[in-house]
């Protein structure tokens, strides 16, 4: 793998001597901790629940709002170089969808010298514990010398359980697994607990492959999000090719357009979508009824030909809204159960926009990196994983000043 390695990383590339790093998560975070951990010659471990990159490859049909440039690193494309590969001198505005950045960023990575091999599919991280048996162990220094490692609890797709060892452990596990509840207070609204199943809460191929789920049926949209504005706009196009599809729209904002443009969006596709959803709600159009300011009390599931009934008290007071598919867009929150063995704090990822953390998790060899160390904040954004890596790997090494990035930076790079 050595050959595979530019010579400007010098001796940089046995820092992690081996030692083993195991990375929970194959998302654009866990992909680009193990790039930047193998670099430095730590024995990388990718340990993933689903298949390779799930997310991205769930929400992948729609195009990102932010470029090619802001989605991968100066390290990533460094190695597309290497690779010889024909999106290495992509221009950087480039917009593309999330399954290109999956297939010709994410893929070609995975299967370079320094990373092949290391992904491990199939595999969830249930419990993370220290090796000491001490607990809770946020006060108790450790230092990479002394240091006893960690365990792992996993769980395989066939429901057997296995423990794992590792020096250091990077949750990369985002939070799309952990979708918040819709209702009041942040609890789950009457009823929601027993047909989560049966509600949607991600962003589904409503013109693709779940057409046939959503067209000539009702469905219910909850929240006022991006995401809410993808799924109602899609739901729009459908309903002008199968009339029978009609879109409630819930929001419990009283706001009279439901989602909140940001003032000279730099990001042009994301206004786009924004100020489309917009009109879409203010003007009725296509089959859409918005209902702003709405506050779920209940939920009843009444069968498949009826589908759910919920109790809202809203405006005017109460309303019962009633609707085939159900849809959830409020957010999600981070699995903090993964690490309470490990006496991290619950909360713990409130973070400045600098990239230090206010409250510092002073447990040495594990981090909380990529949107869950934004906790139930939404704002994550690709561009801000190399700054996380940065200082991950900085700590981990106890070297400051290390900066792989600035040693990638190539002409047409800017500085992310
Ligand atoms: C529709 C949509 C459009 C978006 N557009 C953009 C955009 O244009 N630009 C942008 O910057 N961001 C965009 N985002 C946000 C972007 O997807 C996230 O910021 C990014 O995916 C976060 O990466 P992550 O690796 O931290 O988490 P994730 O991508 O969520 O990856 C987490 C991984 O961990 C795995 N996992 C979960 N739990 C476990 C476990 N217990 N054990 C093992 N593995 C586990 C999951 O299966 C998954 O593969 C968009 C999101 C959506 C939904």
């Amino acid at each position: 793998m050595d050959w595979f390695l530019p010579e400007k990383f010098g001796k940089l590339s046995n820092l992690g001597k081996g030692a083993t790093l195991c990375i929970l998560g194959s998302g654009p975070t866990g992909m680009e901790t193990a790039l930047y951990g193998a670099v430095l010659g730590f024995k990388v471990r990718i340990l993933e629940k689903a298949q390779a990159f799930e997310n991205l490859i769930r929400w992948g049909h729609v195009r990102c709002y932010t470029p090619w440039h802001e989605n991968t690193t100066p390290l990533g494309r460094e190695m597309l170089q290497r690779l010889r590969l024909a999106q290495a001198n992509r221009p950087p505005e480039t917009i593309t969808t999330g399954r290109q950045l999956a297939l010709e960023y994410l893929e070609p990575l995975l299967a370079s010298p320094l990373l092949k091999g290391t992904l491990e599919t199939g595999i969830s991280v249930v419990r993370i514990g220290n090796q000491t048996g001490q607990s809770p162990v946020v006060s108790v220094p450790r230092n990479n010398e002394n240091a006893k490692g960690f365990l792992l609890l996993t769980r395989l797709s066939d429901g057997k359980e296995k423990l794992e060892e590792a020096d250091f452990v990077a949750d990369c596990t985002g939070t799309y697994g952990n979708p918040k509840w819709f209702g009041q207070g942040g609890l789950p609204a009457s009823g929601e607990m027993g047909c989560r199943s049966r509600i949607v809460y991600g962003l589904e191929d409503i013109l693709g492959e779940s057409k046939p789920f959503f067209a000539d049926k009702t469905s219910i949209v909850v929240g006022n999000g991006l995401m809410a504005a993808a799924t109602v706009s899609r739901l729009a196009l459908l309903a002008r090719e199968k009339a029978g599809t009609w879109i409630t729209w819930l929001s419990c904002k009283p706001s009279a357009l439901p989602i909140q443009r940001v003032p000279n969006d730099p990001y042009r596709e994301r206004d786009l979508l924004a100020a489309e959803a917009n009109t879409l709600a203010s003007r009725g159009e296509n089959h859409v009824e918005y209902f702003p300011g709405m506050l779920i009390q209940k939920v009843e599931w009444l069968g498949e030909d009826v589908g759910f009934r919920l109790h809202c008290s809203g405006p005017l007071g109460p309303k019962t809204i009633e609707g085939d598919r159900l849809i959830c867009h409020r957010g999600f929150m981070p699995d903090t159960l993964i690490w309470r063995e490990l006496g991290v704090p619950v909360d713990p990822v409130r973070e400045d926009f600098g990239g230090e953390l206010a409250h510092p998790i002073r447990l040495f060899g594990f981090d909380i990196l990529g949107a869950k160390r934004y906790g139930r904040r939404p704002g994550y954004l690709m561009k801000h994983v190399s700054g996380q890596v940065r200082a991950f790997f900085a700590r981990i090494t106890r070297q400051p000043q290390l900066d792989l990035y600035r040693l990638c930076v190539s002409k047409g790079d800017r500085a992310i």
